[in-house]
């Protein structure tokens, strides 16, 4: 965590509608120049989060400080932020360049300052061709774009993104992260987005908050998060995971041993835990962390399961193969992806083959 103080805090923020709470007594420090983003499902309260920081809630109590400065009071339109929505609300009787000098000329700014900064925007939005055109003879990643450079023209200390990429398809979406990212380099702006997509935050931002219920539960970088869960929440929102119920048998300094239930299966893993002996926890272990090959596992080996290949799911690079694993009544399902290199794969994994399953001490998290 970087010494300096932070440009953005939420200090100890609760919003209520009526009785309900949709941010609950929530801190949170932001970086200048992070590019940092707000994740969680339907409803946890991202939205709220952002548009209390734009001045378009006002919290129920608590703190909000941009660049120290404190936030109560000022409305909206006086705040050094600025936020694009995704319906890019853009002026449709006005060509581009107009829509993006729009705010500018309200700003009292010169008619020179004015064209400087519109063609800067033009060519970082890579919209210098499109400069006369109304938003109506645009794609909507075009649009997407003027909007982008719109909300970027005013030099804001924070740029707020909600959802900014939710109405593009797939492949422009991806691309547009990407443009996102090089522009943010460009500007280094202090950028904040909201979205329920995982993909994307992880994407594009330097570091994630994932929220549920209005809480917090985890801030770290996209890496920690996919690698180092804190919880069965995060775990589960974040990628594909197996969640693998336990209870701790073994404690020592060099890790712990865990008594999976699945007959079978026991785990050995360099983690320590704050758990006691005989507590139940899950093991979680990414797909990609389990091994799959056709055979039987070694009689006492930890970390290896045999399994019968359920399912398989192609998806290109990978396939996803389910296998039922531990006492067949039981139901358990281990996921493995398996890589799939080669067209010309000699003995391919199939339905109904006996497997095993393993993977390493270091693999996968104890969450309680
Ligand atoms: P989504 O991705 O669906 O927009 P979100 O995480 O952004 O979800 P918020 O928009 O922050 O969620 O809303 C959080 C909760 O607060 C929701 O249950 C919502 O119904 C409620 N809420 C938001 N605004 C209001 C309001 N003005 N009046 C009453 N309830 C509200």
């Amino acid at each position: 965590m970087p010494d300096h103080p932070p440009f953005i805090e939420f200090r100890d923020v609760t919003k209520k509608f009526g009785d309900f709470t949709a941010v609950n007594n929530l801190s949170l420090k932001i970086y200048e120049r992070e590019f940092f983003a707000l994740l969680g499902g339907s409803g946890c309260g991202k939205t709220t989060l952002m548009r209390m920081l734009a001045g378009f809630e006002t919290p129920t109590s608590g703190q909000i400080f941009l660049d120290g400065q404190d936030l109560a009071g000022i409305p909206a339109f006086r705040r050094p932020s600025n936020m694009m929505f995704q319906s890019y609300a853009l002026f449709p009787h006005m060509s581009v360049e107009k829509n993006i000098a729009f705010g500018l000329k309200q700003d009292k700014l010169s008619a020179s300052q004015v064209s400087d900064r519109v063609e800067e925007m033009l060519r970082l939005t890579k919209l210098e061709q499109f400069a006369k055109r109304k938003p109506h003879q645009l794609s909507g990643g075009q649009r997407q774009r003027v909007a982008l450079a719109r909300s970027l023209a005013k030099r804001p200390k924070v740029l707020l993104l909600d959802e900014p990429l939710g109405a593009l398809d797939r492949k422009l979406r991806e691309e547009t992260q990407f443009e996102l990212m090089n522009i943010q380099e460009e500007l280094k702006t202090t950028f904040l987005i909201v979205t329920h997509d995982q993909e994307e935050a992880m994407t594009v931002a330097d570091r994630i908050a994932v929220m549920d219920k209005g809480e917090l539960v985890q801030v770290a970088t996209p890496a920690e998060i996919y690698e180092a869960p804190n919880s069965r929440f995060v775990a589960d929102f974040i990628g594909d995971v197996n969640l693998i119920e336990a209870t701790v048998s073994q404690k020592s300094a060099s890790g712990t041993r865990l008594e999976s239930v699945c007959e079978g299966l026991a785990i050995e893993t360099d983690q320590e835990t704050d758990a006691g002996i005989g507590d139940r926890v899950w093991y979680a272990i990414r797909p990609e962390k389990v091994r799959i090959a056709h055979g039987r596992r070694d009689e006492d080996a930890t970390n290896q399961i045999n399994g019968l290949v359920w399912d398989i799911a192609y998806l290109g690079d990978v396939s996803i193969i389910h296998s039922k694993v531990g006492e067949a009544e039981k139901d358990n399902i281990l996921r493995a992806t398996f890589a799939n290199v080669s067209r010309m794969v000699e003995n391919p994994i199939t339905w109904d083959d006996e497997v095993v399953l393993a993977f390493d001490r270091d693999a996968g998290v104890i969450l309680r």
